[in-house]
């Protein structure tokens, strides 16, 4: 099977990954122009602290993840994927409540460490209420990650960094600038939207911002959370994070977006430090907040894998797995993916 992958984040990384281990002929297309997956901060954390709840099909996506992404370390010589703790700052006294009746859940428990006395009396300057620390979180450094794996496809002669261009393409063939593919899969981030395959789909686009700063004094050993988020990166850098603006595909950094990370912040740590890097992206994310994957209703040869949100680092490997054994194989895709589910009348 010949196979080509439109966009290199870590969507189409993952599907080129999955393609080439299945046998299939890759060419991978990108133009480095706007990477939700360079901007993020990589972070994968199975509980959702808003609602403290589960993230969505954990238990199958977290292994699956940490297997491919050991497994993307092996090919490309480089490494990226690191563990983490990250502790939660509880807000208010029921925030505490909540986290101590869920750790005694069994489908909890994987996720949660039992609270300790040491978490409770946590010592920093803002802990009224007491601290929670996840389990089997980690964060993807995604420079190297991207770096490592566009190194990787280029030596493979797989990758091309140019745009895909549909004035070149016969959707019924699968024909692109006169080269015959089994399949073209569009993994194009926040423009997908603007696809003209697949206007009918409801691709939203989210903007975040995130700042890298330098601190000396901060403490840097675990991820911090509450109403933001602090992940040490070594040296006394950090990266704090993010922002949501929707329906925007502006990818530039404001000073509002600084203003409000800055003011979030505060409410980890009063430390002072340096800002050294200030950047926006674009999260292509779906209103019930599921991946949107499948195959055109007219043109099967022509393929949608997006949608990843606002977890995608956690969830791309999964997702590229069951995208992959769907066209190759047949097999059924997930139905809260399978964008089918807004072609229905
Ligand atoms: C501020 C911020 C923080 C985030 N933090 C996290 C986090 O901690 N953890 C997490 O899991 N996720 C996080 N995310 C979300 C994550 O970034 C996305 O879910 C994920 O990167 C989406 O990947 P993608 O490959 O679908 O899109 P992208 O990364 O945007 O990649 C799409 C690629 O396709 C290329 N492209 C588009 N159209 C074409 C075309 N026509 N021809 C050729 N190339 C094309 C683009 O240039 C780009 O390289 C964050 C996002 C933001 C903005």
């Amino acid at each position: 099977m010949k196979v080509l992958v439109v966009g290199g984040g870590v969507a189409g990384i993952c599907l080129s990954h999955e393609l080439l281990k299945q046998g299939c002929e890759v060419r991978l297309l990108d133009n480095n122009r706007n990477a939700s997956s360079a901007v993020a901060a990589g972070l994968i954390n199975p509980l959702v602290f808003r609602r403290m709840t589960l993230s969505w099909r954990i238990s199958e996506l977290l292994p699956f993840a940490y297997q491919t992404y050991r497994e993307i370390e092996q090919l490309t010589g480089t490494s990226f994927l690191h563990p983490l703790v990250i502790r939660r700052l509880f807000a208010s006294q029921q925030e505490l409540e909540f986290w101590q009746k869920k750790q005694l859940l069994p489908e909890f428990e994987p996720y949660m460490e039992q609270l300790t006395d040491a978490d409770l009396t946590f010592p920093i300057e803002q802990n009224t209420f007491g601290t929670g620390r996840v389990k089997q979180a980690a964060y993807i450094d995604t420079t190297p990650f991207l770096e490592g794996n566009r190194t990787y496809f280029a030596s493979k002669e797989i990758l091309l960094e140019e745009t895909f261009d549909h004035a070149f393409l016969d959707p019924q063939t699968g024909v692109y600038k006169g080269e015959a593919y089994d399949f073209i899969l569009f993994a194009e981030g926040k423009d997908g939207k603007y696809n003209p395959l697949f206007s009918h789909l409801p691709l939203q686009q989210t903007k975040g911002e995130l700042l890298t700063i330098q601190s000396d004094t901060i403490y840097g050993e675990e991820s911090l959370n509450r109403k933001c988020f602090l992940l040490p990166l070594g040296n006394g850098r950090f990266k704090v994070g993010s922002t949501y603006v929707w329906d925007t595909d502006n990818t530039e950094p404001t000073e509002e977006g600084a203003q409000t990370i800055a003011e979030n912040l505060r409410s980890i740590t009063s430390e002072s430090y340096e800002i050294l890097e200030h950047r926006a992206g674009v999260r292509p994310t779906v209103p019930d907040r599921r991946p949107l994957i499948g195959k055109h209703p007219e043109f099967s040869k022509m393929v949608f894998a997006n949608g990843l949100g606002t977890k995608g680092y956690m969830i791309a490997p999964l997702i590229a797995h069951e995208l992959v054994n769907h066209l190759l194989h047949g097999d059924p895709l997930n139905p809260e993916c399978d964008m089918v589910r807004f072609e229905k009348e």
